[in-house]
């Protein structure tokens, strides 16, 4: 049977069909979709959103000892929150199957930098999968399981944007349930002290069968061209870029990329004059090559270290003329910046920042965007949490007054620690928390903070406010997020407090689907009334444009019924639409 499937959904039913019993993650462009399509399609799984990556990677680490097969997800940046982890398991080894997917971002669609975790993987002595289409995703993810299980080692298995985001026909199969293995408590495998020392040699004995195994591994595949001259090696989603442009190469596809197979890579290149290393990202393969004496190659001299590849660019490279025009050619699109979604309660706050003219340190989520015109209101982003640690630091250079803004989901996830650091070195700040019970920047997930969990169900709220109590923080606010002059208000006298402060900026993410599928009375611009004072202009709400006529119009079928417009409007212009009836 054959399904049509995006690549993480691919990802998806190949841990359902392997029997996999636990599964773990932090929401993350473009890694997102995998627990979404478990938690929606195969709850046999018992799929789960952790409060952050590090902590999923630890309970799938213990559900794997403890003998279940296991998959963890996350973005390439996730695994830098993990890394703590994930460096470590290899030592203690697996008991059940562990797959961790690490879903890299080339091209930084969604993320504040390109990484290459194979290089994360390498320093962790973890085998790395890498799928080139929507069947090997499934494919790859149970052979994973195998692998780690053959070898008691976990595995990653490495996306990239293009290809989780991909479709594809992917022939699929039934559920095999696997019977949980026994978990035997071996503190000399488990456990640190002294004992690790120990198991040293046992990560590289593995480490050396691994690349043993590379040699003849089904996925490191050679494909045989008319054209004797050319070879390509390649891996990954640039393996389709490179059948389409050069269809006519031999070709070396590389779908373990590491531990590398040294001797299978001499002796495909021996029989090529050239050949092209083409890898999205950095010169992973590119650099074992060299470092294994093969000369005849060429890589990222010609084809770059940043962003994406694909076909057109392949092409402009190889010098093979320009590619076909693309079919949007002609057509004039629309400029549309990135912007808040149409009543997201974040404008208010954003419009509050800037009249109070502060210094602002944000975080990753939506309100990145505040940065962007017309708010232009946040100042510094780095990664997860980083908002309070850097407000901190700056605090200490001399900028007082500076605020941190930060969303309840990564408040969660990494902005508690920092909090409490704050506190206990007796700094002044003001931090913002953006409370819309939703991780929404991936599409409004549920987190703690939101009282349900993946699967839908009810479960415990974390308390905002008393959390913040205890973690020493005197001065805690919350406020209607569309009440506009209240937010002012609240920051204002948050930023001017003698002592650390929290305002809690509460109102839920629009892209909830109990709100969006609210049914809502949507305002009305009275023209008798309306005066073209402009005033409803400066909410910069993208539902409100012009009449011929110049004046301001709502798109009914666009407002949220926020009310932000109708509080600016000086002659009580905007009114529920109803109310005109
Ligand atoms: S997704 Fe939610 S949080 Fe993000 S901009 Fe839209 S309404 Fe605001
Ligand atoms: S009430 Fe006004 S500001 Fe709010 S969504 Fe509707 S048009 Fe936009």
């Amino acid at each position: 049977m054959q399904e049509f499937l995006l690549g993480n959904e691919a990802v998806a039913r190949g841990a359902w069909e392997a029997g996999v019993k636990f599964v773990s993650g932090y929401p993350g462009t473009p890694s997102t979709e995998i627990i979404e399509t478990l938690a929606r399609r195969y709850p046999e799984t018992n799929p789960r959103w952790t409060s952050n990556e590090k902590v999923a990677f630890e309970e799938g680490m213990g559900a794997a000892i403890g003998g279940l097969r296991t998959l963890v997800t996350m973005k390439h940046v996730g695994l830098n929150v993990a890394a703590d982890a994930f460096m470590v398991f290899p030592y203690s080894g697996t008991n059940g199957g562990f797959v961790v997917i690490s879903a890299d971002d080339p091209g930084m669609h969604s993320s504040q930098n390109e990484q290459d975790n194979r290089y994360l993987a390498r320093v962790a002595k973890v085998p790395v999968l890498e799928p080139s289409d929507a069947q090997e995703c499934r494919d790859f993810m149970m052979a994973g399981l195998d692998l780690s299980e053959q070898f008691h080692s976990p595995v990653m298995l490495r996306t990239t944007t293009r290809l989780a985001h991909h479709k594809g026909l992917v022939e699929v199969g039934e559920r095999k349930e696997v019977p949980t293995r026994e978990f035997n408590r071996d503190p000399q495998r488990f456990s640190v002290p002294i004992y690790r020392l120990l198991r040293r040699p046992e990560v590289e004995k593995t480490l050396t069968a691994l690349a043993e195994y590379a040699e003849t591994c089904p996925f490191n595949r050679i494909e045989a061209g008319a054209d004797h001259k050319i070879g390509v090696v390649t891996s990954g989603i640039s393996y389709q870029y490179v059948k389409e442009v050069l269809p006519n190469a031999g070709v070396l596809r590389l779908g373990m990329t590491y531990p590398l197979p040294a001797n299978l890579l001499r002796d495909f290149c021996s029989k090529y004059e050239t050949v092209y290393v083409i890898e999205e990202g950095e010169p992973f393969i590119e650099e074992f090559m060299r470092a294994a004496g093969i000369a005849n190659i060429t890589g990222k001299e010609l084809f770059g270290v940043i962003g994406e590849y694909s076909p057109a660019r392949l092409r402009k490279t190889l010098g093979m003329g320009n590619p076909p025009a693309p079919f949007t050619d002609g057509i004039k699109l629309i400029q549309r910046p990135p912007m808040f979604c149409i009543g997201c309660g974040h404008r208010t706050v954003f419009a509050a920042l800037r009249q109070l003219r502060v210094t602002v340190s944000g975080d990753i989520g939506c309100y990145t965007m505040g940065a962007l015109p017309p708010y232009e209101a946040e100042h510094t982003t780095f990664c997860m949490g980083a908002s309070i640690g850097v407000a901190v630091g700056l605090e200490q250079a001399g900028h007082e007054n500076t605020v941190a803004i930060i969303g309840d989901s990564t408040f969660v996830h990494a902005g508690i620690p920092p909090l409490i650091d704050a506190v206990y070195n007796k700094s002044r700040l003001t931090l913002i928390i953006l409370d819309n019970s939703a991780t929404g920047m991936t599409g409004s997930q549920p987190n703690p903070i939101s009282g349900k969990d993946a699967m839908g169900e009810e479960t415990p709220k974390l308390d905002l406010e008393a959390l913040c109590r205890a973690s020493g923080v005197q001065n805690v606010a919350v406020v209607d997020t569309w009440d506009r002059k209240e937010v002012v208000n609240v920051i204002r006298r948050a930023v001017f407090f003698k002592g650390p402060s929290v305002v809690i900026a509460r109102g839920p993410c629009q892209q909830l689907p109990e709100i969006k599928h609210s049914h809502r009375i949507p305002f009305f611009i009275h023209e008798d009334l309306c005066t073209q004072c402009d005033a409803c202009f400066k909410v910069w709400c993208p539902a409100i444009t012009r009449t011929e006529n110049n004046f301001p119009v709502i798109a009914a079928n666009e407002c949220t019924s926020c009310t932000v417009c109708a509080q600016v409007c000086p002659t009580d212009a905007i009114k529920l639409a109803e109310e005109f009836a």
